[in-house]
């Protein structure tokens, strides 16, 4: 994940009803709400990492055992803290807020793609709210000659035919079938700005129904011709990948957008829900742990890109021009930098940068510089998985007390607990604190 993720969220962030079916939500308060959706994600994290550790002790498979690892220090209820009292800066309001002071970054977590998720909504309401519909001059399928249309919002789902193939090979030629269809003239002339989601679900037959979302600003265009054009997108894929394409096609499924933020929330969930990991089989989940890169679930393109990167100058102005009256490690400064972080959608990786901006801060005490950029299935292969525990529950400690310290730092007249209501041991901080002052090292806020 980014270094600087917001850790708190505010119960209007968060997506609570996709999550939670099994509660009676009206029955609880907005903080119980959100003590309901901390509990469930410590829950679901906990219960992967035992089903993955299950099947990896069981082939012997180290890497995914140090995910299992990863992942239930991520889930512990003592990763998670909770505040009743953090105050909003623009406002002077007070709310409840939680997050977890590590955050592992991986893609079986419920923890760390429920904050990507939030962070890709986030982005993408701006992203909207910051472009015009224009009216322009195109070729319209109905008249069979040149209009000016009023482009409108659209949300297209891309689905591709069933295929029996691990998630990662499905995975694959899902992109492979998207890198097509987005450079197709087509693509560019009839949807000018695209927000792109991917997400998968397990069926009941252990196959992968892999589909994309795209909110897209766009004219008029017959469903028929996007199915065409898709389809042979996905028949080309499936092609280079030695796979039949039996279906007659590819569906696509376009409907107009009237309610943009209810699209937003469709568009941006996780990608998948957590359920889902208890359905995929071992071999697939082993091989899951593996990847290092994937590729993007979450893509801005087109005119909306445009509108991204004006927004980024935009935000660096602002944050310039406030840092250069305000003492730039005040919280102001610094809630803009963490705003600005909101926009690095380019690199997503799993769990391999957390390593490379957080966790690595933890390197300066207990590794060489060689280490320092190592990713932690390198460090796996090289030092072997008890060696390398170690070293990860130095760094958990570490990186926990960091954010722990930030957090005080930030917020001097809150009280911080853990998911159980443990108040946090201050004098623990404190010592800390001491500890990495003595050593010189920069707290970067
Ligand atoms: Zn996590």
């Amino acid at each position: 994940m980014t270094k600087n993720y917001v850790p708190t969220k505010k119960l209007a962030d968060l997506d609570l009803n996709s999550e939670l079916k099994s509660f009676d939500l009206n029955l609880l308060s907005k903080r119980g709400k959100a003590i309901s959706v901390a509990d469930y994600r410590s829950e679901t994290g906990a219960e992967t990492a035992a089903i993955l550790e299950r099947h990896a002790l069981k082939a012997d498979h180290k890497i995914a055992l140090g995910y299992a690892e990863r992942l239930q220090a991520c889930s512990d209820r003592y990763n998670f803290y909770m505040c009743d009292d953090f105050v909003d800066f623009q406002t002077g309001e007070t709310f409840f807020g939680f997050g977890n002071l590590l955050g592992c970054g991986l893609k079986l977590c419920p923890n760390c793609t429920a904050r990507a998720a939030a962070r890709n909504r986030k982005i993408s309401l701006r992203v909207l709210d910051n472009t015009d519909l224009q009216n322009r001059e195109h070729f319209c399928f109905i008249t069979g000659g040149y209009i000016v249309e009023q482009e409108q919002h659209r949300f297209v789902t891309l689905t591709m035919p069933k295929i029996f193939k691990s998630l990662k090979v499905t995975s694959k030629i899902k992109k492979r079938a998207w890198d097509l269809f987005r450079k197709l003239k087509f693509t560019k002339t009839y949807f000018p700005a695209i927000i792109k989601t991917a997400e998968f679900t397990v069926r009941a037959d252990r196959t992968y129904h892999y589909h994309l979302h795209l909110l897209a600003i766009s004219y008029f265009v017959p469903e028929a011709l996007i199915k065409e054009a898709w389809t042979s997108c996905v028949r080309t894929a499936f092609d280079e990948f030695g796979i039949e394409f039996e279906a007659t096609q590819a569906n696509v499924n376009l409907k107009l957008i009237y309610d943009l933020h209810g699209a937003v929330k469709e568009v941006c969930k996780y990608i998948t829900k957590s359920d889902s990991w208890e359905k995929i089989p071992a071999e697939h989940l082993l091989e899951i742990t593996e990847i290092r890169r994937w590729d993007r679930m979450f893509e801005i393109s087109g005119r909306f890109r445009q509108t991204l990167a004006k927004l980024k100058v935009q935000d660096a102005a602002a944050a310039a021009a406030l840092s250069s009256f305000l003492d730039n490690k005040s919280t102001f400064a610094e809630g803009m930098a963490r705003e600005l972080d909101y926009f690095n959608t380019d690199v997503i990786t799993d769990g391999e940068l957390s390593e490379a901006s957080e966790i690595a801060e933890d390197s300066v005490e207990i590794s060489s510089e060689k280490q320092k950029r190592k990713s932690w299935r390198d460090l796996i292969e090289e030092v072997g998985l008890d060696k390398y525990r170690e070293i990860f529950y130095r760094q958990v400690e570490y990186t926990r007390n960091m954010r722990k310290l930030r957090l005080i730092i930030k917020y001097p007249d809150s009280t911080f607990t853990d998911l159980d209501g443990r108040a946090w041991d201050l004098v623990e901080i404190e010592a800390f604190a001491q500890r990495i002052a003595s050593r010189g090292i920069e707290l970067g806020i």
